[in-house]
């Protein structure tokens, strides 16, 4: 099979993180014998600059064509002054509104090489490795009515938290296969003591639940859920929840791993899937040639385990990483005394090499 890989490197760091998670790919194509055609797409501020639009048609189809996308970054300082409607993060939404891309999916692992990058007591943090799956299209964020209105001559504000039932259970389902895939357990959050939303939620995970027999499931209360992830984050394998409590959830989760540069994502639907790291643009040092690409590379990684099935290259890919990090390989966001700092290019490589010499 010819796999297709959309790739758009957007703003800022972009093209130099996607430019190493390319070099990965390639490596990985020689290393395993198989084939990808990638091609390249505008979105975010460049595409505004060359198109007038943060995702021209063009790099739709192109996402549409492709069995996966692989993004780096958009916005930036020169297209803040533009309206919200005009902005280069409007691309990145309409991408994920476009391909329905409903479950978002946010590992946090802690590296041993990294522990005390942890905000944490590393005796806590030791071992952790868990993915929050957010739902991403539904919830508070989309339900109506919404607005500021006017009542007995007082404004009030009014958003509404709404799922269907098949927009739970398609997130649900897709957390049962997942943590079937890693350590079968499953940790649903909701809020079901007081919300008919979040009673509904739960009722459809005990249903799901009767076609997962292997998967061990708790339910958590979001606020306790926040509370245990920093007691016992090590405890957790798949977290699901919807799309406001996973937002809150999934960024106390990645601060565990103590670094922005170190995060990947994905956001995946029935048909496509997007991987991109958490973090931004970083305009701040773009062009430098120091940005980390191992958020970039990780997320690579997650590309060939949820969208092609190759668990062995994504594998590989994440001991390369651990073995860059093992053998001392900093970049400067990671960097502490005794370490040997790198720049991209540098740690690009390291891990490219580790990649090899671990496939022997
Ligand atoms: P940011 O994540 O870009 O940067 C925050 C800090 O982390 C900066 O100091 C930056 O240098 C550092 N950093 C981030 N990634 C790094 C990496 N790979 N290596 C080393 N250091 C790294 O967040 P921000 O500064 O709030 O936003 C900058 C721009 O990015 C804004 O225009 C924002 O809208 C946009 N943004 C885009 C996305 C996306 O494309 N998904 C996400 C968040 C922010």
């Amino acid at each position: 099979m010819k796999y297709k890989v959309a790739v758009l490197k957007g703003d800022g760091i972009g093209p130099e993180i996607v430019e190493s998670a390319l070099q990965i790919i390639k490596k990985a194509q020689d290393l395993f014998g198989f084939s990808i055609e990638l091609k390249e797409g505008l979105i975010g501020g460049i595409a505004i600059d060359k198109k007038g639009t943060p995702l021209p048609e063009e790099t739709l189809n192109l996402c549409k064509e492709s069995n996966a996308i692989l993004l780096g970054a958009v916005g930036g300082p020169a297209w803040d002054s533009l309206p919200t409607e005009k902005r280069p993060e409007k691309g990145l939404l309409k991408i994920r509104k476009e391909l329905d891309l409903y479950a978002n999916l946010r590992p946090a692992k802690v590296w041993k090489a990294l522990i005390e990058a942890s905000p944490l007591k590393a005796e806590i943090v030791k071992d952790t490795d868990l993915l929050v799956i957010r739902e991403l299209t539904g919830d508070v964020y989309y339900g109506e009515p919404r607005g500021v209105f006017k009542e007995k001559g007082k404004r009030v504000g009014i958003n509404t938290m709404k799922y269907t039932e098949d927009e739970i259970r398609r997130v649900v389902r897709k957390a049962f296969e997942i943590a079937r895939l890693r350590r079968k357990k499953l940790t649903s959050v909701d809020k079901s003591n007081v919300l008919e939303v979040s009673a509904l939620w739960r009722d459809i995970v005990e249903e799901e639940k009767e076609n997962y027999p292997d998967i061990s499931l708790e339910h958590l209360y979001v606020d306790n859920c926040a509370m245990q992830i920093i007691k016992r984050p090590a405890d957790f394998d798949v977290i699901v929840t919807g799309n406001i409590f996973g937002d809150i959830i999934s960024d106390e989760a990645a601060v565990i791993s103590g670094s922005l540069g170190m995060l990947p994502s994905a956001s995946i639907g029935d048909r496509y899937a997007l991987y991109e790291p958490v973090h931004g643009s970083a305009p701040d040092i773009a062009g430098k040639g120091i940005a980390n690409p191992i958020a970039t590379i990780l997320s690579t990684a997650m590309m060939f385990k949820y969208s092609f099935g190759m668990w062995n290259v994504s594998d590989l890919i994440e001991r390369a990483v651990e073995e860059a990090l093992i053998q001392g390989y900093r970049t400067p966001d990671i960097y502490s005394a005794g370490f040997k700092e790198v720049n991209t290019v540098q740690m690009t490589v390291k891990i490219a090499e580790n990649m090899e010499k671990l496939k022997e």
